[in-house]
């Protein structure tokens, strides 16, 4: 038998979810703050509750996947959810998803927070690679992680119920950097006889092959020793660094969206970890070493 739940939220990812679990015979109850929203979810087998509270009392676990912490907040102010199983699969900041389990608990409700790690189209599709992050309590995952694992894989990343959404900011931010970067190749090439969609794969075996330089990152951080078997040193890279601002100049580019990280690395340089790597640039980024 197939574990039933109740869905709060069908927007964009909510839709996604709720077909991914009728698809795989979960018995759904689905709410939308607008119902219209989620009226075609009955034509696909979802039974639709006419309100939060109605749907919270359908079934012992909820998933929850609305736009921001205070949609949550609106979405369930006086609803009982004692007895509840909640999964917040809200995108959140670590500090809203410890106040959040604060809250589910002193309602009765056991709560783990989540961070979707996949578009919607990826949602259902086991060869996407879409997974969730899961953090706060271990009962309620052990106790649901097959229904949980049937539109996405899960990993549970601790008890913490901030850490789901801390590394999911983590892995967003990183992904935001990358986004930067791609903007301002394709504005390099734009105005050139070079067709986007050739240049595309270069761009994607690029950082593909680039990206493991992470793992070497992780071995300097875990060490405190940032010189270690150091491949591409800092003041080669800031020399390199002054090549792409007058290649950006001479195209007619704004430099905009690489210049804070330069600016970041020359400060590194100029502090004398020119035989370094970029990684101890790290120590500038901490807000409370700048107070000192
Ligand atoms: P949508 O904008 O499509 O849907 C937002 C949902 O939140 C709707 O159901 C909306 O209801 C509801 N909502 C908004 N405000 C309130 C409120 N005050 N009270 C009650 N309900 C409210 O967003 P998505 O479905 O795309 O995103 C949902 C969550 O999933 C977000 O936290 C997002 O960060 C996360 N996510 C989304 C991804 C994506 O690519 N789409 C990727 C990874 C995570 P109504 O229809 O009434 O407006």
């Amino acid at each position: 038998s197939r574990t039933p739940l109740s869905l709060l939220g069908t927007g964009a990812m909510g839709t996604a979810l709720a077909r991914a679990w009728l698809a795989a015979g979960h018995p759904v109850t689905v709410w939308n703050r607008t119902p219209a929203r989620a009226a075609h979810l009955a034509a696909e087998g979802a039974a639709v509750a006419t309100s939060a509270a109605e749907a919270v009392a359908a079934n012992r676990l909820v998933v929850l996947c609305l736009l921001d912490d205070a949609s949550v907040g609106d979405a369930l102010d006086g609803v009982d959810l004692s007895g509840c199983d909640l999964v917040n699969l809200t995108t959140g900041t670590p500090a809203q998803g410890r106040a959040r389990a604060a809250w589910a608990q002193t309602r009765g409700a056991r709560f783990l927070d989540a961070g979707i790690m996949a578009v919607p189209p990826m949602i259902g599709d086991a060869r996407s690679g879409a997974y969730v992050l899961y953090s706060g309590s271990s009962g309620l995952f052990e106790e649901h992680g097959a229904a949980l694992a049937v539109p996405a894989g899960t990993r549970y990343v601790g008890s913490d119920p901030g850490f789901a959404a801390l590394h999911d900011v983590a892995l967003l931010s990183a992904m935001s950097g990358m986004f930067a970067g791609v903007l301002h190749a394709f504005a390099l090439i734009r105005r050139e006889d070079v067709a986007p969609k050739d240049f595309a794969p270069l761009l994607v075996s690029w950082l593909g092959a680039m990206a493991p330089a992470a793992h070497k990152a992780a071995e300097h951080l875990e060490s405190g020793d940032y010189g270690k078997d150091v491949v591409s040193n800092l003041t080669m890279q800031v020399a390199g660094n002054a090549t792409l601002l007058a290649t950006a100049e001479e195209q007619g580019v704004s430099p905009e969206l690489l210049t804070p990280y330069m600016s970041l690395l020359e400060r590194w340089l100029a502090e004398g970890h020119g035989d370094e790597d970029t990684t101890g640039a790290v120590e500038l980024l901490d807000v409370r070493r700048a107070e000192r």
